[in-house]
């Protein structure tokens, strides 16, 4: 896979502390990269790298295999985190300005304002003054600002932050959209619950550095630990328990049944396979639930965070 953007080793100081150190980033083209750490990791940092809006002390950024310079502004829509309109100026006379300051001719702004205006049903916000949106309005018309000249990379800082659940959905699904007509994503954020169903890549950021990198599968793949999460309808509960205590790492698991289920996480040495654990449990009683537990990104940016202190 190529990568659209590549971040080689880049180090930023602000006086004597550092807010990022080495850090290196490989976004392939076409994928949604979660840029993944808590508060002060360092993301608005490196985010701020690539838009050129810093320059790193240390290190370089290359978009589509071409050292980043000034010309590749355009191809960039930049979603920042201090969102900034200006708040006396009317909406739509300030979509049109900054559409065509992208580069944009005011028919074709007006005419993919229409469209984006139509598509979240805020037509009628167009002589509105900026002033008068929420918070979460002002995000949505960013929004559609930064992505409205289609640029082949989106970076998006903290874009839930601000929306409520109904509209941070919307946002979501757009994000789906772009990156499925051809776009690359970046987005940073420090709270996990829209990761997992966007992103395919993630880094995670902490204290400056990143401690973890790649494809969101193949890092399941690696945290997951051959545990499976057993229902079992049975009349002897701990008998059976006991016995599989003797062959298996076998903890109580917690989850909501109808009826009384011996309920357990087994975990199975590496050879063993599931197949073989499912015949022993057929045997024995009548299997409910058999599931693979696979780590959440929650879970894993919180081991990796505790492993790395
Ligand atoms: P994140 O976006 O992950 O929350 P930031 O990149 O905004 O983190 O900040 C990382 C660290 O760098 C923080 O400790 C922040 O205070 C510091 N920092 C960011 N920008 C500046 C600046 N212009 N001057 C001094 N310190 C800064
Ligand atoms: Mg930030």
């Amino acid at each position: 896979m190529t990568n659209l953007l590549e971040v080689r080793q880049a180090t930023k100081r602000f006086g004597t502390f550092t807010a990022l150190e080495d850090v290196s980033i490989q976004v392939p083209k076409g994928s949604i990269f979660g840029l993944l750490g808590p508060n002060g990791a360092g993301k608005t940092t490196l985010i701020r790298i690539i838009n050129q809006i810093t320059l790193p002390d240390e290190g370089s950024v290359y978009l589509d295999n071409e050292l980043l310079n000034p010309k590749h502004i355009k191809d960039i829509g930049y979603l920042p985190e201090e969102r900034g309109l200006y708040k006396s100026m009317k909406v739509g006379e300030q979509a049109l300005y900054l559409a065509q300051l992208k580069g944009l001719s005011k028919t074709e702004a007006k005419e993919r304002l229409k469209f984006w205006f139509d598509k979240f049903e805020i037509t009628h916000w167009w002589n509105k003054k900026i002033q008068e949106l929420s918070k979460g309005m002002a995000q949505k018309v960013q929004f559609i600002v930064t992505i409205l000249h289609r640029p082949k990379l989106l970076i998006f800082d903290e874009p839930f932050s601000g929306f409520d659940p109904i509209n941070a959905n919307v946002i979501k699904d757009e994000i789906l959209q772009l990156r499925d007509e051809g776009a690359t994503v970046i987005f940073s954020t420090h709270r996990m619950e829209s990761v997992e169903e966007l992103c395919d890549h993630i880094a995670l950021i902490n204290k400056s550095k990143k401690i973890l990198e790649g494809e969101v599968s193949e890092i399941k793949r690696t945290y997951k630990s051959n545990t499976f999460e057993v229902g079992l309808l049975t009349d002897d509960h701990d008998k059976i328990y006991n016995n599989l205590k003797e062959k298996f790492t076998v903890t109580p698991a917690d989850f909501k049944v109808i009826d009384d289920q011996l309920k357990m996480k087994i975990t199975l040495d590496n050879n063993a396979s599931s197949n073989d654990l499912l015949r022993y449990l057929s045997e024995r009683g009548q299997v409910m639930r058999f599931n693979e537990v696979i780590p959440g990104v929650n879970e894993i940016f919180i081991k990796t965070i505790t492993e790395n202190e």
